[in-house]
C-alpha cells in the first residue's frame, strides 16, 4: 500500500454539517479505521485546525465541488484555499477532482500532502475505464481514483472482470456507485484498491452503496482474507438483507480456508455463468427470484434439486456447473432431532411455494401422512400431485391436527398473525421455515401452549452449512454448525 495505510485500508468517510459533529463521530469512529476522510464541503463552520486536530488517522482532505456531486458552491479560488488549508494543517492526502480548473498544478500547490485526482461519473453507464485512467494519470498526482454507475448487471459484471488488471498498479481506487455496485467495493479491497471508504453507520453513506465499518471489519472480515482466495456469493433480488455473508466467511475464516462470499443482487440470472469470469468463482447460492433459473443454468442438477423444481445451490466443479437444493436436505435434520422416525404421523403442511416443495419432497421418504394447506388451492393440489400427499381447503385450517405443523408461507415475516389458531395438544411440534424474526407470533403461540418449536434459523444454518460442505469438501462438525447459528442469531 502506498505510504501511510496498511494493506487494505479502510477510510472512513465523513460528511457532517458541522465541525462539532465531524469531530464527534471521529472519536466515536476513528479507532475502528486506517485512514479518514473529511468531508470539508458539507462543514458550515469549517475550522481546519480543530478538525485536523482530532483526527489520529491519516486523513485525506475533500472538498467536493458541487458540479461533482458535492456540497461546495463558491468559486474555485475559494475551493482550492480550502484545499490549501487542509494540506497545510497535516493531511496526508488532498482529493481534487481531475475536471477542477487547478488540478494540473495541484501536486505542486499542495506539496507534501499527496494528491489524490479523481472523477466521479454518476450518470448511469461504464466508461471507458483504461482511457479514463489515462487521461487521469496525465496530471500530476499520486493516487487516481474513479467511481463509477453500472447501469446493468452486464456493466456491473463487466467492472468487477476489468478491476483486477485495472487495480494491479497499486496507486488506484475503483469505485461502483449504487446499492448493486457492493461487490465492487468489496472485491475492489482483495484486488489492490489502496483503500476503502467505509461509513460509521447506515444513513450516514458519503457515496451511494458505501459500506460501514462494521460490515467491513466484522461481516465480511476484509483484511483477514487471503490475497488468492476464491469467490462464493449469494445470487437474488433482491439480496441485500441476506445473512449468508456474515456466515459463510464466519466459517471461511474459522476454517482457515481461503474463500470469500459476498452478496450480488442481479435482475436476471444467467448473465452471471454463462460467461466465463476472469475471478475464481467457486460456489453460489441462489434465491428469489433466480431457483428456476439456477436449474435451467446447470450443467448437471441433482436428483432432489429436478425434483424440488429449484436449484438453491450451484458448485464449479470439473468445468461445469452443479445444482443441488439443500433446503429438501436442510429442513429434515432440525425435525429428527425432535421426531426421529415420522412414519404414519401425520404432518400438516402450510404452503406450496418453493419452500414447502422442499419440505414436501424432504417429508417424501419418511413415510409420513401430508397434508398441503395452502391459500391458492390449486397450488396446493398440484404440489400434493407432483410429491405426494392430500390437498386440504385454506378455509378448514382449523380443524388440521397431528403431530407435526409446518409453516412453509411468507406468514411471519413481517410479523403477521398466524392464519389458524393453536389449541392445546393440536400439535407435538410447531416447526416455522421463516427465519428473519425470532420468535414468530405462530412459535410463540406455540410455546404458550407447550408445544415443542422450531425456528427457521435451524433449517437456514443447515442448508446453508451443506453448501459450505459442498464448496470446500470440508465437514462442519457439529459446534462450528453452532458457532455459525450464534455469530449469526446469537445465543438461543
Ligand atoms: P414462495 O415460493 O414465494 O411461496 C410463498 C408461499 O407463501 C405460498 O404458498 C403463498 O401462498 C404463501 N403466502 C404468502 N403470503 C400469504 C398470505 N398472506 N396468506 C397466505 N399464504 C401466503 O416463497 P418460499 O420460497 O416458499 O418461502 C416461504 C417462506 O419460507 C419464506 O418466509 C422464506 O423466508 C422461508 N424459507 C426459509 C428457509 C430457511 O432456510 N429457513 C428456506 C427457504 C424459505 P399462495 O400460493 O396462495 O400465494
Amino acid at each position: 500500500m502506498l505510504g501511510d495505510a496498511p494493506q487494505r485500508a479502510i477510510c472512513l468517510a465523513i460528511q457532517e454539517p458541522s465541525t462539532r459533529e465531524t469531530v464527534r463521530q471521529l472519536e466515536l469512529h476513528q479507532s475502528a479505521a486506517d485512514l479518514v476522510e473529511i468531508r470539508a464541503d458539507s462543514i458550515r463552520d469549517l475550522d481546519v485546525a480543530a478538525l485536523l486536530a482530532a483526527c489520529e488517522k491519516p486523513v485525506i482532505w475533500t472538498c467536493r465541488a458541487s458540479w461533482e456531486g458535492g456540497h461546495f458552491e463558491g468559486p474555485e479560488r475559494r475551493r482550492l484555499e480550502v484545499l490549501e488549508a487542509g494540506a497545510r494543517a497535516g493531511a496526508t492526502y488532498v482529493d481534487v477532482e481531475g475536471a477542477s480548473e487547478f488540478a494540473a498544478g495541484a501536486a505542486a500547490l499542495l506539496a507534501p500532502a499527496k494528491v489524490i485526482v479523481s472523477r466521479h461519473c454518476f450518470d448511469p453507464g461504464l466508461p471507458e475505464l483504461p482511457a479514463l485512467f489515462s487521461e487521469l494519470e496525465s496530471i500530476p498526482g499520486d493516487v487516481f481514483k474513479v467511481a463509477v454507475t453500472p447501469a446493468s448487471d452486464e456493466q456491473l459484471l463487466q467492472l468487477l472482470d476489468e478491476m483486477p488488471a485495472l487495480l494491479s498498479r497499486g496507486n488506484r481506487v475503483l469505485i461502483g456507485l449504487g446499492e448493486r455496485s457492493k461487490p465492487a467495493r468489496l472485491l475492489g479491497a482483495l484486488w489492490g484498491n489502496c483503500w476503502t471508504y467505509a461509513s460509521a453507520a447506515a444513513g450516514r453513506e458519503t457515496g451511494s452503496g458505501q459500506l460501514t465499518l462494521t460490515e467491513l471489519r466484522e461481516e465480511y472480515r476484509l483484511q483477514e482474507v487471503p490475497a488468492d482466495c476464491f469467490f462464493c456469493a449469494v445470487v437474488g433480488n433482491p439480496v441485500s438483507h441476506s445473512l449468508s455473508p456474515k456466515l459463510h466467511n464466519f466459517w471461511f475464516l474459522e476454517k482457515g480456508l481461503p474463500g470469500f462470499y459476498f452478496a450480488l443482487e442481479l435482475e436476471q440470472f444467467d448473465t452471471l455463468v454463462v460467461r466465463d469470469r476472469c475471478w475464481p468463482l467457486r460456489g453460489l447460492s441462489v434465491t428469489i427470484p433466480h431457483k428456476v433459473a439456477a436449474l435451467q443454468a446447470c450443467d448437471f442438477v441433482e436428483d432432489s434439486a429436478r425434483q424440488a423444481g429449484a436449484v438453491n445451490t450451484m458448485h464449479y466443479r470439473d468445468g461445469g456447473w452443479w445444482g443441488s437444493n439443500t433446503d429438501v436436505e436442510g429442513f429434515l435434520t432440525p425435525l429428527r432431532a425432535r421426531i426421529p422416525d415420522l412414519k404414519d404421523q401425520n404432518v400438516t403442511l402450510l404452503g406450496a411455494g418453493g419452500a414447502a416443495r422442499a419440505a414436501a419432497l424432504a417429508l417424501g421418504d419418511s413415510g409420513c401422512r401430508l397434508h398441503i394447506y395452502n391459500r391458492n388451492v390449486e397450488r396446493a393440489g398440484q404440489l400434493a400431485a407432483d410429491l405426494g400427499g392430500e390437498s386440504c381447503r385454506w378455509d378448514k385450517l382449523d380443524e388440521a391436527s397431528g403431530r407435526v405443523l409446518v409453516n412453509a408461507t411468507a406468514i411471519g415475516m413481517r410479523g403477521e398473525e398466524p392464519p389458524l389458531r393453536l389449541r392445546p395438544g393440536q400439535f407435538e411440534v410447531v416447526y416455522d421455515m421463516v427465519y428473519n424474526r425470532r420468535p414468530t407470533p405462530l412459535l410463540q403461540q406455540a410455546r404458550q401452549l407447550g408445544m415443542k418449536v422450531i425456528g427457521g434459523e435451524e433449517m437456514f444454518v443447515e442448508q446453508a452449512a451443506r453448501q459450505f460442505e459442498r464448496w470446500t469438501d470440508s465437514p462442519l462438525s457439529e459446534s462450528e454448525r453452532r458457532a455459525g447459528f450464534e455469530r449469526i442469531f446469537g445465543d438461543v
